[in-house]
């Protein structure tokens, strides 16, 4: 499949990758928009959170365990982080492979832009 996150997760396309297991996998956001900007990714495709199903329970859970660690072993747990899962066009979800962005190391505005 002609797909980016695929392509990463399949060590096709390089990427800074910070953490894996059998799951996911988590690497560096390219063009990163603060300090910590990271992006977990499940290995499975599934193209938007509105693809979701119970079956998958497990696996987003797994997708927010996996950013907690993350912002822990990053040290922005304490400071404070944000998750942040687009899902199509009016929030800019520009790679049809979910994807949790891990975002820290500096103070955010509310609402988001
Ligand atoms: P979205 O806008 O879909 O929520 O987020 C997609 C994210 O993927 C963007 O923050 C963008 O910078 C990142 N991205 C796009 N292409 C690549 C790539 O080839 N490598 C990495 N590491 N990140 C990418
Ligand atoms: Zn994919």
């Amino acid at each position: 499949m002609d797909c980016l996150f695929c392509k990463i997760a399949r060590k096709e396309i390089q990427a800074k990758i910070v953490y894996e297991d059998t799951l996911v996998v988590a690497f560096e956001d390219v063009n990163p928009q603060a300090p910590v900007h990271i992006l977990i990714i499940p290995h499975k495709h599934i193209a938007t959170s509105l693809e979701l199903t119970a079956d998958d329970a497990a696996l987003t859970g797994h997708m927010i365990a996996v950013a907690n660690k993350i912002a822990q072993d990053k040290a922005i747990a304490q400071s404070g982080f944000r998750m942040v899962m687009n899902c199509n066009r009016d929030a800019g979800q520009s790679v049809f492979h979910i994807h949790l962005h891990l975002l820290g190391g500096r103070p955010m505005s509310w609402p988001p832009g």
